[in-house]
């Protein structure tokens, strides 16, 4: 995971629009916005993708769904509500080889996805 794209963000070796950042997680925003609001949040640990979470990582989880929370909220969009997406693995049409979860706000989102 050295030369991954968000490994670099992590360790500031590329720039990023940084929203919030603790010792855990780092969230900034995409470089290619779906949506007016398109954040993204990604552990700092080293994680290629959900499947690689062990029982280990059950705090970090609910620590990433609460950093989202408090982003919608300081951002003003929960109240109109977002939409948070985590693609895994080929199928599931993951690119970047870093567990992230998509946060999509500021319109509305159509379902199904994809
Ligand atoms: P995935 O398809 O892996 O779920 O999503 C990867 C996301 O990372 C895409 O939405 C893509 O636009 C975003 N992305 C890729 N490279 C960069 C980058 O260098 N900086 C930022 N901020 N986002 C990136």
């Amino acid at each position: 995971m050295e030369n991954c794209i968000f490994t670099k963000i992590i360790r500031k070796e590329i720039p990023a629009k940084i929203v919030h950042e603790d010792d855990q997680v780092l969230a900034f925003h995409d470089i290619k916005p779906q949506a007016p609001i398109h954040i993204l949040v990604i552990p700092k640990k080293e994680l290629v993708s959900l499947e690689d979470l062990t029982s280990e990582d059950q705090m970090l989880v609910g620590h990433i769904y609460m950093t989202i929370q408090k982003i919608a909220r300081s951002m003003g969009f929960a109240e109109a509500g977002y939409r948070v997406v985590v693609n895994c693995r080929d199928d599931g049409g993951q690119e970047v080889p870093h567990l992230h979860f998509h946060l999509l706000a500021g319109r509305g989102l159509k379902w199904p996805p994809g």
